[in-house]
């Protein structure tokens, strides 16, 4: 197997990830950027982004094709692949300190840049698992489409559950927020946005219990704190509690905090010399597009800093 050359490894093509890129080509140094699905990121997964300055509304995809394009005008390459281990191998030779595994190929490099963002939490109630693609979606704006006149429910109180149930209130015939408080931990904006809608119903505070259904969701059970249970039908789950962070190939190398982010202050540089982190894989108090983004720019001048 040859083994190919780079300055700087970027694993994750989300938006932290490709802005590193941008940044670290215009430093003039080799990149090469990987990702073990599309390029994007979370983003993708989102029909509005309405926080991104300069653009009123861009959706997602567009928004991460156009900085796709711009990393690749600039000479940044990519591949799909997903990064298995990496390896420290302490030599000080010409972009040879570390070695970045993936299933088919390895890649050597003088810095990394960890942008692997995060992944999704699952409930974790009875059922769950059983019925992913039967009904059971974490991904509003990849299957919303399939429930077009029917009813469906979200469960969740962040950005990304608002932000689905505004989406789907479009598409089904009827949307139930299921949020376990009062108070959401998503925009108010968005909220207020859902109370206009007619056909939202706010089931608060409910906990997810039980899924229920034959071959299909047919609902969920719900409990409330005082212990009252009652079932909501539905044809789909939409689930968007949350998310985890994708360290899997890191874990050996930098510290990371007790939830199993990165530990990295704003400067992006983790435990380990010469690996640097950006985006929401990091530890941090905003993860949204543009600290993302801000977070790429600052790992690839550390990484080129780093590198002389
Ligand atoms: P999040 O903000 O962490 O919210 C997760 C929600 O799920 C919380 O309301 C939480 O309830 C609830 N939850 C967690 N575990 C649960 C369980 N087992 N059962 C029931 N409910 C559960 O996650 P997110 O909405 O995916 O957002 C992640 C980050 O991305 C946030 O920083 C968000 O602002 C950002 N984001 C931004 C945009 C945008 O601006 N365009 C869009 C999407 C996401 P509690 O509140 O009670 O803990």
């Amino acid at each position: 197997m040859t083994v190919k050359k780079y300055d700087i490894v970027i694993v994750g093509a989300g938006v932290a990830g490709m802005t590193a890129a941008i940044y670290a080509k215009r430093a003039g140094k080799s990149v090469m950027v990987l990702d073990a699905k599309t390029y994007g990121g979370q983003i993708i997964q989102t029909f509005d982004v309405a926080n991104w300055p300069g653009d009123v509304s861009v959706s997602g995809v567009d928004l991460s094709q156009k900085i796709y394009h711009q990393m690749n005008n600039l000479g940044a390459e990519f591949e799909y692949a997903e990064v298995v281990d990496v390896i420290d191998t302490d030599k000080n030779g010409d972009n040879e300190k570390f070695l970045v595994k993936t299933d088919d190929e390895e890649y050597a490099c003088g810095a990394i840049i960890i942008a692997t963002g995060t992944t999704v939490r699952e409930m974790g109630v009875e059922g769950e698992n059983k019925y992913v693609g039967r009904g059971i979606s974490y991904c509003a704006t990849c299957d919303g489409a399939f429930y077009k006149d029917k009813p469906v429910i979200v469960v969740g109180g962040g950005n990304t559950a608002l932000y689905d149930a505004l989406y789907l209130s479009d598409i089904a015939s009827k949307v139930y927020l299921v949020h376990r408080r009062e108070e959401f931990r998503g925009d108010k904006i968005l909220v207020d946005k859902l109370h206009m809608r007619g056909n939202v119903e706010f089931v608060l505070p409910y906990s997810p219990v039980e899924i229920v259904g034959e071959k299909r969701v047919s609902g969920l059970v719900v409990r409330s704190a005082d212990g009252n249970e009652k079932t909501i039908e539905a044809d789909g789950i939409f689930v968007a509690v949350g998310r985890i962070p994708a360290t899997e190939a890191f874990r050996k190398l930098v510290k990371l905090d007790e939830a199993g982010y990165v530990v990295a202050g704003e400067d992006c540089k983790t435990s380990h010399d010469g690996i640097f982190v950006a985006g929401d894989v990091r530890t941090k108090q905003v993860r949204q597009l543009v600290t993302a983004a801000g977070d790429g720019a600052v790992a690839a001048e550390e990484a080129v800093r780093y590198l002389g």
